[in-house]
């Protein structure tokens, strides 16, 4: 692998002289390259009998071979899709097994021992999770407002141990969002050798619409990876969709380190069919936008202290929170305890619907006067 790309430029050797992975040939690939109408694949070890009836069945009986064949290794299709979306190209893009996948890619590429990432506190926990597990040090820059302080995280991206800045925006459970300049402003600051992770996870819930200002900044930044997912807006989480935007050198050599198939067949079709269906991403919005003010109101009226947040989730301060989630539970309804995000008397509810919402708020206001 050569590059002139500074953030690349100390990757491990072992890493840059890796060859990805070379699945088999897919069958409609070979029929269409080489004009043959019946192709037999034996390539990939896979069962001739494709796999259990029942196990199709459990699944709504799809085409057999969505379940039986390895999934095209390079997800080529939605990663095209993807690339006409965002007016990027094809090259630009990695998918991954929900965004997670991204986040830890880009650890495992850039981190080891000695080595350390920068990231705020009350950030998305996956960041110290991903950077622990590369036995790397975490460098949790102070919030501004529960929200991140951007020059502050500049700042200490200039240890010459750093390689990697993530930053959540909106953030997760914060919700609080950094406006397009700022962020611009921030990455201006950070050392060419940094990999900048804008974790966009949210950016839809946030006003933004595709490409994204975001997306536009990899022009200014060979440096910066962009992270985004199908888990929020297109209501595909079950199926652990996500994929990174960055400079082909990026994508490449994040491509080395994955595993081969680390987007499933079934993924790669219903993520290619979400991506345009742009009626339900505006639905979601707008039920997300109305709803979050609903939220909200309700939450005033509680007279409880709460975030303003751009995602689809509020965070809200509550006398004895760990009690009150309790109280919750009992009453059916699950919400998220913060303790592990340095807010122990906060809890964060995922905007639901209106029927949900209101459940919610009726089982607060009792589990708070009791
Ligand atoms: N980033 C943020 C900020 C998140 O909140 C989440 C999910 N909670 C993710 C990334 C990961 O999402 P997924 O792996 O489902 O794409």
């Amino acid at each position: 692998m050569t590059t002139a790309n500074p953030v690349l430029s100390d990757i491990p050797p072992e890493i840059a002289a890796l060859t990805p992975y070379q699945p088999g040939r897919p069958i409609a690939e070979v029929m269409r390259e080489r004009g043959v109408s019946r192709v037999i694949k034996l390539a990939s070890n896979e069962n001739p009998l494709g796999c259990s009836p029942k196990a199709r069945q459990a699944l709504g009986n799809p085409d057999p071979e969505l379940l039986s064949r390895y999934p095209d290794s390079s997800a080529g299709a939605l990663r095209a899709a993807l690339a006409k979306k965002l007016g990027v190209q094809t090259e630009n893009i990695l998918t991954g097994n929900g965004s997670n996948d991204i986040l830890e890619l880009a650890a495992q590429l850039m981190l080891a021992p000695g080595r350390s990432a920068v990231y705020s506190r009350h950030a998305f926990i996956v960041y110290e999770l991903a950077v622990s597990a590369r036995r790397a040090r975490t460098i949790q820059v102070p919030a501004k407002n529960f929200g991140h302080d951007l020059p502050a995280i500049a700042g200490a991206a200039q240890n010459e141990s750093v390689r990697i800045v993530f930053v959540a925006n909106p953030n997760n459970p914060t919700g609080t969002y950094c406006a397009p300049d700022s962020v611009r402003e921030m990455a201006a600051q950070i050392p060419p050798h940094v990999l900048i992770v804008l974790d966009e996870a949210y950016f839809e819930y946030a006003g933004e619409q595709p490409p994204g200002e975001a997306i536009r900044m990899l022009r200014e930044f060979p440096n910066l990876l962009v992270a985004r997912t199908f888990s929020k807006i297109h209501g595909l989480a079950g199926l652990r969709i996500g994929y990174g935007v960055a400079a082909p050198d990026i994508i490449d050599a994040l491509n080395r380190i994955r595993q081969p198939f680390n987007l499933n067949a079934a993924a790669q079709r219903a993520a290619l069919a979400a991506l345009d269906d742009e009626e339900f991403v505006a639905q979601s919005r707008e039920l997300n936008r109305q709803q979050m003010a609903k939220l909200a109101a309700g939450l005033d009226a509680l007279k409880l202290r709460r975030l303003p947040s751009r995602g689809n989730f509020i965070s809200f301060c509550a006398p004895n929170a760990a009690a009150v989630f309790e109280k919750l539970l009992d009453s059916g309804v699950i919400v998220r305890k913060l303790t592990e995000y340095e807010m122990p008397d906060w809890l964060r509810v995922t905007v639901g619907r209106e029927e949900e919402n209101i459940r919610f708020l009726d089982a607060l206001k009792k589990a708070l006067s009791a």
